[in-house]
């Protein structure tokens, strides 16, 4: 396992420069000039690495997409709009109408409703199942799912995969496992593991500032001889493996997805990511001690209504995972389930401290009911496996004193 040692020193060596500007350089231009006829062709070839037109990407978001590719030890990544235009490449790029994917465990809201309602309208079908139930995974695996997708801790549910056993399973019945990590960057590391991609919203713990919207997709060396990809199911891409090698989910996402649906990052926005990426060693260290702590010091002390979850608490059915997989932590996430929507309105109205907010991974700590808002059009049998209960608040901790954020829940339901 990596320690934070190593990506603070990773990641601070690799967004500044040595010489000129140390800041990564901003360059906005939609549009790129080519040397001569030639270079153009080589270019739309790609036999030429120069930008063509800012819609398959800009100089500042390779900057981007080469840091986060080393942080998770890929071979390249592509930087998208949004943690949802991610998501939305990889299905556009790997699925067509008939196919159907595989949802292992409880899904983030926009992730549910994109499998659920918008790729079903486009004839792509899903199953849901939880993530341990390994025999119901391995039969849909057997009868040929075409891509499997998961999250490496649940949210809002907070259970903990077992990440090993699924990507052993992916990799035996030869299929396409997307990981989405953005709760756990540093942490875990779908891709060293087996996984085949992995997905963040740097919208979220990457960032840290709520200053950036966007979103990553980090790719696994194609094997050029026997790879997963060869095999029949996924015939319509064979011919960017022959031609591309081992950096062959690059072009199948760009040309296959991002070329004509254009969910691509803005220049902005990626530079607003990298400088958050410098840091972000240093929060994930700092916002996973904390988490464990405030969870530990809710656990004990608020009134015996209000169940407090996270996997760091030895009551929690993950604990044992935590310990063993996710050692320096699991993201920044806690719930605490207050009954009934009354009283965990009645809790959040009165925290001074905590900002009421839809996102999470930011360096403030943030909190909302879930079945208001976010899961609101859901309907009750989704929200109880996504583990969605009528009183639940997620709970995202910050860069904050972790004392000092404990005292706000306490002096908040205090007065409940
Ligand atoms: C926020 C989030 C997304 C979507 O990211 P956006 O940047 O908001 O589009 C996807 N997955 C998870 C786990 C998230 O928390």
């Amino acid at each position: 396992m990596k320690d934070f040692n190593y990506f603070n020193t990773l990641l601070v060596q690799n967004v500044g420069s040595k010489t000129g500007a140390i800041s990564p350089a901003i360059i906005p231009s939609a549009a790129y000039g080519y040397e001569d006829s030639q270079e153009a062709e080589g270019i739309f070839s790609g036999d030429v690495n120069k930008p063509l037109y800012a819609r398959v990407g800009n100089p500042t978001n390779t900057k981007l997409e080469s840091v986060v590719a080393k942080m998770e030890g890929g071979i390249g990544a592509l930087a998208t709009a949004s943690g949802m235009g991610a998501l939305a490449m990889i299905c556009t790029a790997f699925l067509r109408a008939g196919d159907e994917i595989l949802c292992i465990g409880g899904f983030f809201g926009g992730t549910y409703t994109l499998v659920n309602e918008t790729l079903k309208r486009f004839g792509i079908s899903n199953t849901f199942c939880g993530v341990d139930d390994f025999e119901h995974i391995e039969t849909k695996l057997r009868t040929g799912v075409k891509l499997v997708m998961m999250e490496s801790v649940g949210n809002p549910s907070l259970r903990l995969p077992d990440m090993k056993r699924i990507t052993d399973l992916c990799n035996r019945y030869e299929t396409i496992l997307v990981v989405d990590n953005t709760a756990t960057p540093l942490l875990v590391q779908p891709l060293e593991i087996g996984a085949d991609i992995v997905v963040h919203s740097s919208t979220k713990n990457m960032s840290g500032h709520s200053g950036a919207l966007g979103g990553i997709a980090v790719f696994r060396a194609v094997k050029e001889e026997n790879d997963k990809l060869l095999t029949p199911k996924y015939e319509d891409i064979h011919k960017f493996v022959h031609k591309m090698g081992e950096k062959a989910f690059v072009p199948i996402c760009k040309k296959r997805a991002i070329r004509d649906m254009g969910m691509t990052a803005n220049a902005f926005g990626s530079y607003l990511t990298l400088l958050g990426l410098e840091t972000l060693s240093l929060r994930v260290e700092r916002v996973n001690k904390s988490v464990a702590k405030v969870a530990k010091i809710l656990d004990e002390k608020l009134p015996s209504t209000i169940t407090v979850n996270h996997p760091s608490l030895p009551k929690s059915e993950d604990y044992a995972r935590y310990q063993l997989d996710y050692a320096e932590g699991c993201g920044p996430l806690l719930t605490l389930d207050c009954g009934t929507k009354e009283r965990a309105f009645a809790l959040l109205d009165r925290l001074k401290l905590v900002i009421l907010t839809a996102n999470i991974g930011d360096n403030r700590t943030l909190a909302l009911h879930m079945g208001s808002t976010i899961y609101r059009d859901f309907d009750e049998e989704t929200r109880l496996f996504l583990g969605v209960t009528q009183g639940l608040i997620r709970v995202s901790v910050g860069l904050e004193d972790p004392q000092v954020i404990a005292e706000d829940f306490l002096q908040a339901a205090r007065e409940l």
